[in-house]
Parts: C-alpha cells; structure tokens; sequence
C-alpha cells in the first residue's frame, strides 16, 4: 500500500476534499489520536467498504484533557501510525499543530447538552465539550459521507451522533464494536501505560463486564446483582474503581432493573496504577 498523504493545514485537507467530490466519490473519516492499534484499524478498513476514499486524523487533541490528566505523557508514533494507515488503505492524514486547530483568539466550542452527562461527563469534567468540538471541526472540513468510531469509547460515540444530527453535518456514523486483546482487555493506546503485572490485572474490567452479560444473558434483571458482579472483578485485581454502571444504551440514563428488548449497556472506568481503563458491553435481557 501506498505511504498516506500528509496533510498539516485545513486549506491543504478541503483543497483535496473539493477534489474528491468533483470525482463523484464518497468520503470515509476515521478521527484518532494517533498510537493506532487493530481497534483503530478495524475502523479504516471498514471505512475503505464504505466509500471510495478513506481520510484519518490524528490530533492528540488539548481541549479533551483534564488538567492533572495525560496530554504531556500520551504515547506518539507518527511514523509507525503512517505505515498503519497505509496498510489500512488509508488515502490521507490530517496531522494538524493544536496552534492550527486553536490558533489565539480560538473561542467556539460545542455542548452535547444531555449525553455529556454522567459516566465519563462527571468524571471528566469538559471532556466532552474538548471531544464534541474537535469532531464538529472535523467533520465540517472532511464533510466526509460516513464518519467511523468504537463503541469502546461509548458515550461519546453516543455525544458524537447527537452533534452530527443537531449540527445537520450530514455524515453516517458508524459505530464500530470493541476490538480485544486474545486474553479480552480491550485495546487501548493507554494500555501502553501498563507494567506486566498491571497489564495482567487489567483483565478484571472486561471479566466483570462479560460476568454480568452472561449474568444477565441467563435471566438476571437485578441490576444491583449484575453490578456487584463487576465491583466482585475489580476488587479481585486491585482496581480502583471510578464507576461502574448500567444504563439504557441510547439515553445513557441509569437503569434499576433491566426489561426484555430493551437495549442496556454496562460501563466500567477504572483505576489500574495510575491508569484510568475504560470499557463497556452490551447487555440484554435473556
Ligand atoms: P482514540 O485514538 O483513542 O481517540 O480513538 C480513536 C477511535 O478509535 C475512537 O472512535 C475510538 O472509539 C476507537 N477505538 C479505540 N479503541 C478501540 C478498540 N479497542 N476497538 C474499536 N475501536 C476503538
């Protein structure tokens, strides 16, 4: 596969995009923030099924950070992530300066009013409106025609969806599901914060998400028991927990118990070290 474009400008990214939709063909964008794994991947190839041309981005993006979180620390790779992507047939990479995405005077920014709530919104005080900001930018320069994301980060697959109706910004999104290690951590940029022991310890969040789905998938509906499932994981590894919860798939809201066919996701974010993990799975009534 070829090396991507590079492209560093917004000037440079819509000069190529008018390019493509003169040629009638349709574009896929794949936001990261670099580091890229086979989760990120899966994305691009299913991207290149879905339309002609596949863009990616990769912008390890300030305004999503915490202060006492990782933006100095977060691991790069730009040469490795360029070959990744050329594998994955990605056409283009959008690898802007922060100078160039918020260059002085910057001063607009995005609220997802209700879906930024709770979960992560609680936890991670102006995440969302860091995250909902970049990918309106984004996806009002690509204009892409399907826009791809993981469901490992699910709220804010769920804050994105919401923008891209609200903003009228035209894309499909699509919401791609969790790729895992063989073992079942979900992958992670971050996992490369992990020491061995820590990376064995990890397992705890993604065993306790599939207890309570096999749990529940066997006609538990006592949330409070599916719950203590997980809790019994992260206790057992010495995790940290910063929440564990149930919640209806669509709204985000919490759930007490949980009814047949009605859609319901649980949601682990945890401590391993001084490693914040997040994952999720679906949960059905059985
Ligand atoms: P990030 O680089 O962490 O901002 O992630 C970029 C995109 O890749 C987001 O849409 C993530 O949800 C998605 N992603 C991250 N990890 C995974 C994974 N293990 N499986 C599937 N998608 C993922």
């Amino acid at each position: 596969m070829a090396a991507p474009v590079v492209w560093k400008t917004p000037g440079e990214v819509r000069a190529w995009v008018k390019s493509v939709q003169l040629l009638g063909q349709r574009i896929a964008l794949v936001p990261t923030m670099g580091f890229l794994h086979e989760g990120h991947l899966s994305l691009m190839r299913e991207g290149g099924k879905r339309a002609e041309v596949v863009a990616a981005s990769i912008f390890v993006n300030p305004t999503q950070f915490g202060p006492q979180e990782d933006l100095s620390t977060y691991p790069r790779d730009a040469a490795g992530d360029l070959r990744r992507c050329g594998s994955a047939g990605v056409f283009g990479v959008y690898m802007p300066e922060p100078s160039t995405v918020y260059p002085g005077g910057y001063q607009t920014y995005v609220n997802v009013e209700e879906v930024s709530q709770g979960l992560d919104g609680d936890k991670r005080p102006g995440h969302f409106r860091g995250v909902a900001t970049v990918v309106a930018k984004l996806l009002a320069l690509f204009r892409p025609d399907v826009a791809l994301f993981g469901e490992k980060d699910y709220q804010q697959l769920q804050v994105i969806t919401r923008l891209n109706a609200d903003l009228e910004l035209g894309a499909e999104i699509i919401g791609m599901p969790t790729i895992r290690e063989t073992d079942g951590l979900a992958m992670s940029s971050r996992n490369s914060y992990l020491s061995p022991d820590e990376r064995r310890r990890a397992l705890g969040l993604s065993r306790g998400l599939f207890a309570a789905q096999k749990a529940a998938a066997a006609g538990e509906a006592d949330v409070a028991k599916l719950l203590a499932l997980i809790r019994t994981e992260l206790v057992g590894v010495q995790a940290r927990e910063d929440y564990v919860e149930l919640v209806d798939a669509r709204k985000l809201t919490p759930l007490t118990v949980l009814e047949k066919g009605t859609p319901a996701r649980a949601l682990v974010a945890a401590f391993m070290g001084k490693t914040r993990l997040i994952d999720n799975v679906a949960i059905q009534l059985g």
